[in-house]
């Protein structure tokens, strides 16, 4: 594990060559923000949004919590969302899974307790809506499935949210992206596409991709 002071010397060193290459670079941080993206990932520490897609600070706003969840009564999320629309004005929002995710693992298996059981009946409801075709599956692949069906559903609440049906309505330029990312290769699989054309009452289930 590393120690914080490692932290605080690559911390120094990276701040030196964001200089060598460009004598400018905190002159232009300084000077605002206009993110293309808002992420909304897990927090897991293994899918850092920035550096798996290689974006460099100021090009994504960003949103981690356990199992990457839409809930409109989370006002971190939410305010998170509605600046990122209204203010920033990002063109593309991404919801991102991943394989392996012990949020989803939980919601899974039932029964975590805590602050985390409490978040997790969101997970825990998509389980429920989709348990039928969870159940037809071999266990091993049962997880892996659910990642790919509450990316689904959290993209389609994040469709009804009023920030994006009033962008939506306004004809702001807005795509939403459902992905998973598969810690086995590093890749991101993209699986569906929301805009202000689609029909939310007929999103379909996305195919498997981290099969
Ligand atoms: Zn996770």
């Amino acid at each position: 594990m590393r120690e914080y002071k490692h932290l605080l010397l690559a911390n120094k060193a990276w701040a030196a060559e964001r200089l060598e290459e460009r004598p400018d670079y905190f002159e232009r941080q300084i000077a605002g923000q206009q993110p293309e993206f808002l992420w909304i990932g897990c927090s897991d520490s293994r899918v850092a949004a920035g550096q798996l897609t290689n974006t460099p600070p100021g090009g994504m706003f960003i949103h981690r919590n356990v199992a990457n969840l839409v809930n409109e009564d989370d006002l971190n999320l939410m305010s998170v969302l509605e600046y990122a629309v209204t203010v920033l004005k990002v063109r593309h929002i991404i919801i991102c899974g991943h394989h392996g995710c012990g949020g989803i693992n939980a919601a899974l298996e039932g029964g975590a307790t805590g602050y985390l059981g409490k978040w997790l009946r969101n997970a825990e409801q998509v389980r429920r809506d989709h348990q039928e075709e969870l159940d037809a599956l071999p266990e091993s692949q049962r997880a892996n499935r659910l990642v790919e069906l509450n990316v689904r559903d959290q993209l389609v609440r994040l469709a009804r949210t009023s920030v994006v049906q009033d962008a939506f309505a306004a004809g702001q330029t807005l795509y939403l992206h459902g992905w998973v990312y598969d810690l086995r290769d590093g890749l991101i699989k993209p699986m569906m596409e929301i805009d202000s054309t689609t029909p939310l009452g007929e999103v379909p289930r996305p195919q498997p991709v981290l099969v």
